[in-house]
């Protein structure tokens, strides 16, 4: 167990970074904003988590048995999650079934549920993990105001022509998101509905716009990955919100440039 309790230490380190980041980019103010982790092996949380309970999870997750998540507890802000993580994140165990977990609360637990997302999120966890040999996957929600912003801009709710004005205003966007970034239409929070369109869009994309709402972001290295992948985003929307207030002053990049980029770096993408 020595080294699974070297990595709950640097997880929950990790999730406190993300948590402030997120915060000072303003993607998450007050209780927006929701994250978790799901780490392949059984991690040894009691020793910080002791308080145990049995929850039915929100969605199946048999392939995920036997796996550990570390999630976010609803109504909390992410900010804290630094100098607090055990008073505002939970871990729950899958059970044998994947219909139930084993759910690890801490003392100074300020939640009773994990963040009424947790049905997205442990969906897209199961649909990644499952076709892929990866230890752990991270996902983030957040609402940054930029790319919420442009959301709005039901032209920007096209996946086409989001693409071709945010991957415009630096050279290493297309070579992040060489896939594109995914767009949604609006649903509701928390939905079914929001989880069914989720786990497809995150099979072809790693961030995908919840329009009207904000983003939902996956990666399979660490969670400052995923939060790698929307601070990206939003600077790239940033642009765009700068060059509309503007009155659309430069076209960013040409279409050209960006093939000879795609071309130098190999990048094979198909937005230009
Ligand atoms: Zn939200």
């Amino acid at each position: 167990m020595a080294s699974t309790r070297l990595e709950l230490d640097q997880l929950l380190v990790q999730i406190g970074q993300v948590g402030k980041r997120l915060s000072d980019i303003g993607a998450a103010e007050g209780a927006a904003g929701n994250l978790s982790v799901c780490f392949r092996e059984q991690l040894d949380v009691s020793r910080i988590f002791p308080d145990e309970q049995r929850i039915e999870l929100p969605v199946p997750a048999p392939d995920l048995a036997g796996a550990t998540l570390i999630v976010s507890g609803a109504g909390r802000r992410l900010r804290d999650l630094l100098d607090s993580p055990t008073a505002n994140v939970a871990c729950i165990v899958v059970e044998p079934g994947g219909q139930t977990g084993r759910m690890f609360t801490s003392s100074d637990c300020e939640f009773t549920r994990v963040t009424s997302e947790f049905n997205s999120h442990l969906a897209v966890h199961h649909d990644q993990m499952r076709s892929r040999d990866v230890k752990l996957h991270a996902i983030i929600h957040a609402q940054p105001l930029h790319l919420t912003y442009l959301s709005h801009l039901t032209r920007y709710q096209e996946e086409g022509y989001l693409n071709r004005h945010l991957l415009r205003w630096q050279p290493e966007t297309i070579y992040i998101f060489r896939e594109g970034l995914g767009v949604l239409p609006f649903m509701l929070p928390g939905s079914a509905q929001l989880t069914g369109a989720s786990v497809p869009a995150l099979r072809e994309h790693r961030l995908v716009i919840w329009s009207q709402h904000g983003v939902m972001a996956r990666a399979d290295d660490s969670i400052l990955q995923a939060f790698d992948l929307i601070e990206y985003a939003e600077t790239a929307a940033h642009y765009e919100y700068l060059n509309l207030s503007a009155g659309s002053l430069s076209g960013g990049l040409s279409p050209e440039q960006l093939r000879a980029i795609s071309q130098h770096w190999n990048i094979d993408q198909k937005i230009f």
